[in-house]
């Protein structure tokens, strides 16, 4: 079997170098045991942002989808498709009735995708999906009419944000890096209204677009978007703290202060809330159910942008955090 191990902390943008390709002979299957395959990996910013706080060298974790080629366990037949988080390898032994010790042990049979492209098991019917669907309507409870801002708004999380809250009925407005992932947010997932936040004043284009207000806020981003964005806010406003892709580069000491918020949330008298989808993680199957549902019917489009074989790992890594992907970042092995 074939694994990455990240051999050091990253400094600025992950390096080549900081991850090593490791060979490992596996030994034969026990009883109860089985041989996964990987068929597709993800690349997520979490990746990025857990380095600091492993200790190193450590195998480089995410999720995947594998098939299994080889069993000793009647329950998963050669054939049965899995969700692990064992990250960026090849193959791997797993056995199912040995409680996992931590998360990378956990794995799950792939829900029924009704037909869909399994490679949906990492994206919006995987962890992505479900922090889409929970950390956005647990946290934001969207009425309808209300208006929605999402930023990175047309990644795998922010793409499905966005789709929901139409679903909900709600005005939504998303920012996004390229004028082609605006294009896409306004012409095919039905956004109302999207921008490029590298070209427009931020405040500016915000206020036209929203001359009511806003009163939900989806933030993958964190940053002075977010910080503008929140001062924007109308009274009783709801924040839902996803990610803050546009700091997990930067070296902690060396980061510009934060602009101060506390005016906002006094004066609207906000709620501003961050959740770990790994806390939910019980709750994942529910918003597969409904998630799949959309899919199938049209309600929610999907988009993956899929960089083709496993010694690519790395460079569909650095790719997603530089704002190459449109929809959810994966690698087919
Ligand atoms: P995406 O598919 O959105 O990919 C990352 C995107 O981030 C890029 O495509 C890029 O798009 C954008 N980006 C990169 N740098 C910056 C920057 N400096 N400022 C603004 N945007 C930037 O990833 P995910 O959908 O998987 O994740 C989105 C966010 O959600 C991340 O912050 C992630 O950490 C978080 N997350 C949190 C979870 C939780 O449990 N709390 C679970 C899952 C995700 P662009 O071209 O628009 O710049």
């Amino acid at each position: 079997a074939r694994k990455y191990v990240v051999k050091k902390h990253f400094q600025g943008v992950p390096k080549k170098e900081d991850f090593e390709l490791v060979e490992q002979e596996l030994p034969p299957l026990k009883d109860g045991e089985f041989l996964a395959k990987a068929e597709w990996i993800s690349v997520d910013p979490y990746l990025r942002a857990y380095n600091s706080r492993q200790s190193v060298p450590y195998d480089q974790f995410s999720f995947q989808v594998a098939v299994v080629t080889e069993t000793k366990h009647p329950d998963y037949p050669v054939g049965t498709r899995i969700v692990s988080h064992k990250g960026w390898r090849d193959y791997t032994i797993l056995n199912p009735n040995v409680a996992p010790k931590e998360l990378n042990d956990k794995f799950y049979k792939l829900p029924d995708l009704q037909g869909l492209s399994p490679s949906l098991g990492v994206g919006a019917v995987g962890m992505p999906g479900a922090s889409a669907y929970l950390g956005f309507l647990d946290l934001c409870k969207p009425k309808p009419g209300e208006t929605v801002v999402v930023t990175g708004a047309a990644g795998a999380v922010g793409s499905l944000v966005g789709q929901i809250a139409k679903i909900k009925g709600c005005r939504v407005i998303g920012f996004a890096g390229s004028d082609d992932k605006v294009q896409w947010l306004e012409k095919e997932l039905g956004f109302d209204k999207a921008f490029n936040y590298k070209t427009v004043d931020i405040r500016k284009a915000h206020q036209e677009a929203a001359p009511k207000g806003v009163d939900c806020y989806f933030d993958n981003v964190g940053g002075e978007i977010s910080s503008i964005i929140m001062s924007q806010m109308n009274s009783f406003g709801r924040v839902s703290v996803c990610g803050s892709i546009s700091s997990y580069n930067e070296d902690p000491s060396k980061m510009p202060k934060a602009t101060i918020l506390q005016p906002s949330l006094v004066f609207k008298q906000l709620k501003v809330e961050g959740f770990m989808i790994w806390s939910w993680d019980a709750r994942w199957n529910e918003a597969y159910v409904e998630l799949v549902k959309w899919i199938k019917s049209g309600q929610l489009k999907t988009r993956e942008h899929v960089t083709e074989g496993f010694d690519k790992l790395y460079d569909a890594f650095v790719g997603m955090l530089a704002g190459e992907n449109s929809g959810k970042a994966v690698v087919k092995v």
